[in-house]
């Protein structure tokens, strides 16, 4: 087995130890949200106990510890991305809106009528329904490129929808729906080669895969900071300094000005003419806490003991019978997306509820794949750094409940 101290690190989750229905919870929904280290809340409880106040205008004390609290979050960020500078570090509420920014400044600057978007049908919904607005709006063509069976994306199919018309190319990095890991340094290259630039949404990735952005060379990774032991309502949307340099605003208001008068108003520099308004500040600050939480384990550590540990669920769950696990592609991380024959998925998660098992059941904002398996939803166990062999055991023992329940 890989040498990581899972039961340190679970000392450091408070919320994993508490009862649920009179049980041990056993918390196997982490790529809807995760569990947050106490190094986190206690950054959240420093900032509002001692250095609250409003950044960036400010003269006084707290302020400038406010400030420096943000902007040191922000280089964590940059660090954890591996961008080339903070510029290229805009905060967001999160994944959904750092694509809509894309989508809104990038797209209506960039795209035409005749002109294509080219993204996968193993997409989550952040990542369609702002191109499909766009596309509406500006008279360009959505293009789709299909998964096989096993949830692979078709690559032959992929190059083959490329062409000189496709500006820009949107894949996720790692499916919440099925687990798949795409061969991204492959799709950047084809689609740069096409002339197309590239967004990542990241938001299944950073918590399970070490990201370089400068290596991929990707021009836009969006993530959650929630997905990544972070808060809620913070997010990242990295982009490369010469794209975000000719964006336009994408929110207008404080902040993201230098000068305004009623004839003529003066743009921010970046990143903070992306960022209108009071930021979350609060939510920054606790992703920085986060970062530093997962980089003290390193992600190349993390990566390897949940690599195991989705190899014994597989395994495991595989055992299982009328199991059938939806998106069994050979590159994968954290994600085990299950039917069991003959009983509705929701029922599925109930029973597993009543055994202390959280899982998800529905579509996982990711209808297509829904409708490419032709199942209206699935249930779906994903995992973290902290869980361990002994939920999995409790996961399959739950799951035989259900199959008992439903005899
Ligand atoms: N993309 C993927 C792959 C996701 O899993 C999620 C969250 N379920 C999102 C985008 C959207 O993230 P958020 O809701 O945090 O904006």
């Amino acid at each position: 087995p890989v040498a990581f101290d899972v039961e340190r690190v679970r000392r450091d989750f408070p919320a994993l130890h508490q009862r649920v229905r009179n049980r041990p919870l056993v918390y196997l929904d982490n790529a809807a949200t995760t569990q947050k280290p106490q190094g986190v809340i206690d950054a959240l409880e420093h900032y509002y106990r001692f250095d609250n106040a409003n950044v960036h205008r400010g003269v006084h004390t707290l302020s400038e510890r406010a400030t420096a609290a943000y902007e040191g979050a922000r280089e964590k960020v940059r660090a954890f991305l591996n961008a080339r500078s903070t510029k290229e570090i805009v905060f967001t509420r999160g994944t959904t809106e750092a694509i809509n920014l894309v989508a809104a400044s990038w797209g209506r600057a960039n795209l035409r009528a005749g002109d294509e978007v080219l993204i996968t049908e193993m997409e989550h919904h952040s990542n369609i329904v702002p191109w499909q607005m766009l596309c509406e709006q500006t008279g360009a063509t959505l293009k789709v490129a299909p998964i096989t069976d096993e949830g692979e994306l078709i690559l032959e199919r992929f190059d083959a929808l490329l062409s000189e018309r496709t500006r820009l190319v949107g894949v996720v990095h790692c499916s919440n729906a099925l687990g798949t890991i795409n061969p991204i340094e492959r799709i950047i290259e084809r689609a740069h080669a096409a002339g197309a630039v590239v967004l990542l949404d990241g938001a299944q990735s950073v918590a399970h895969l070490a990201v370089d952005v400068q290596k991929l060379g990707c021009d836009f990774f969006a993530f959650s900071g929630h997905k990544l032991y972070g808060p809620t309502g913070i997010g990242v949307l990295y982009g490369r300094e010469k794209h975000l340099a000719a964006m336009p605003p994408y929110q207008g208001g404080g902040e993201m000005i230098k000068f305004v008068s009623f004839d003529r108003t003066v743009y921010n520099d970046l990143p903070y003419r992306f960022e209108a308004g009071t930021p979350h500040i609060s939510g920054a600050i606790g992703l920085g806490a986060a970062i530093d939480y997962v980089k003290g384990l390193g992600l190349e550590s993390i990566a390897a003991y949940e690599h195991e540990l989705l190899g014994y669920a597989t395994e495991a769950l595989t055992a299982v019978s009328g199991l059938r696990l939806i998106g069994t592609a050979r590159e994968k991380a954290s994600i085990l997306s299950f039917a069991l024959e003959r009983i509705h998925p929701h029922d599925v998660g109930s029973i597993l509820d009543h055994e202390g098992v959280a899982i998800r059941a529905g579509h996982h904002c990711a209808m297509p794949v829904m409708q490419h398996y032709c199942v209206p939803a699935t249930a779906r166990a994903s995992l973290a750094m902290y869980n361990t062999r002994a939920d999995i055991d409790a996961l399959v023992r739950a799951i035989h409940r259900v199959k008992e329940v439903f005899r």
